[in-house]
């Protein structure tokens, strides 16, 4: 990435030996998240535990907290506006309104599944969520929209901060957005973070998001499926063989003007770096060609081998080679880079793999400790 001027922020001090100093990268935050916290999900009619905790995010805040590269920033709320930019106003009341009627400990799952509009027609909120709902693994809770619209902003933050100027920001969001889609909620999502960033973004012209979450971003792909302003390239485990299912094959590649905007990389369970990087260098050549005047990176740490969910067989060291190609792409294209948190669910090692990524991407002269974590 280009450089950006110094600012009396600057401390210089960030170990970039013969470097100008430069600003601290912007890492936004919503604290005070703990109180969301479902505790299951429904796979085949059994609860599992639910994985989205709040200890996810506050282990890389915690990890990037302790290093002067980093400034964490607070974002300011946003109302319903901002999802809606991505999502149905219908879909939007709905959240709002069964939220605010759940009893506290409660965590709901629709009974009644469908694309009928008689669900729609019910006055009975319980009976409306059956039709935006993609599956069961995400309970809504009574705190569920302002959890979403507290992702939300914490989205719209980070891009705000590129249209002010800044060459990168970190949108550090929780709950994580790519499987939400334009009316529908799932896979731990409620609103589409990426997009309605990308959305938001859309002054700066032509963005690109790369969605390097273990699983496809089927909602993403869903919002811009038809547009050939925004392009979605995602690398993911085959749909065959992981979460969301019912897409994220090689062959959806967009429709309408969107044709040819849509690119899936899907790789089998069991995928090592070296499959990966394969992958990682046929997605960024997508971009270049695309020349974005914006990147978006979905990002997941749930491609780590310590996974509890993901399938892949990535080390926390693999995080840094990503970060360089990333940000080769960025030098090549002169975009900026807004990063927004996606999945990844093994505590222990996200503080790690996010530091390794921000080493890659040229944030410190000195590497991270490459090492699996303890
Ligand atoms: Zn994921």
């Amino acid at each position: 990435m280009t450089a950006p001027a110094a600012s009396a922020r600057a401390t210089g001090r960030g170990g970039r030996a013969g470097l100008p100093p430069r600003p601290p990268l912007k890492v936004f935050h919503l604290p005070g998240g703990e109180g969301y916290r479902p505790t299951h999900s429904l796979f085949q009619g059994r609860p599992t535990p639910y994985p989205e905790v709040p200890e996810r995010t506050a282990a890389i805040r915690a990890a990037l907290a302790a290093r002067e590269e980093f400034a964490l920033a607070v974002p300011q709320p946003v109302g319903p506006g901002v999802p809606g930019l991505v999502h149905s106003a219908p879909y939007i009341a709905m959240l709002d309104t069964l939220c605010a009627r759940l009893k506290p400990d409660e965590e709901f799952f629709p009974a009644v599944f469908g694309r009928y509009p008689l669900l729609l027609a019910s006055t009975y909120p319980r009976m409306q969520a059956g039709y935006y709902a993609l599956d069961t693994t995400t309970p809504l809770v009574a705190q569920s929209y302002a959890a979403a619209l507290g992702g939300a902003a914490v989205a719209a933050a980070g891009a705000r901060a590129l249209l002010a100027g800044d060459r990168m920001a970190y949108s550090l969001c929780r709950p994580p957005g790519h499987h939400a889609g334009r009316a529908c909620y799932a896979g731990y999502c409620l609103f589409n973070n990426a997009a309605l960033a990308a959305e938001l973004l859309a002054p700066l012209g032509r963005r690109a998001i790369l969605d390097i979450d273990f699983h496809h971003g089927n909602g993403t792909q869903d919002i811009f499926y038809e547009r050939d302003d925004v392009l979605y390239v995602s690398i993911h485990c085959r749909p065959e063989q992981a979460y969301p299912y019912v897409a994220g094959t090689h062959d959806e590649t967009g429709a309408g003007r969107g044709r040819g905007y849509n690119v899936n990389l899907p790789l089998d369970a069991g995928a090592d770096w070296p499959r990966y990087a394969a992958a990682l260098e046929t997605a960024l050549e997508a971009v270049q060609r695309f020349r974005p005047a914006a990147l978006l990176l979905s990002l997941g740490f749930d491609t780590l081998a310590q996974d509890p969910i993901g399938a892949f067989r990535l080390e926390v060291g693999d995080f840094l080679p990503m970060g360089r190609a990333i940000a080769q792409l960025l030098a090549q294209v002169a975009a900026p880079l807004l990063i927004v948190q996606e999945g990844g669910y093994h505590v222990p090692s996200l503080g790690q793999a996010a530091l390794n990524l921000f080493a890659g991407l040229g944030l410190s002269a000195e590497p991270a400790t490459a090492g699996a974590p303890a």
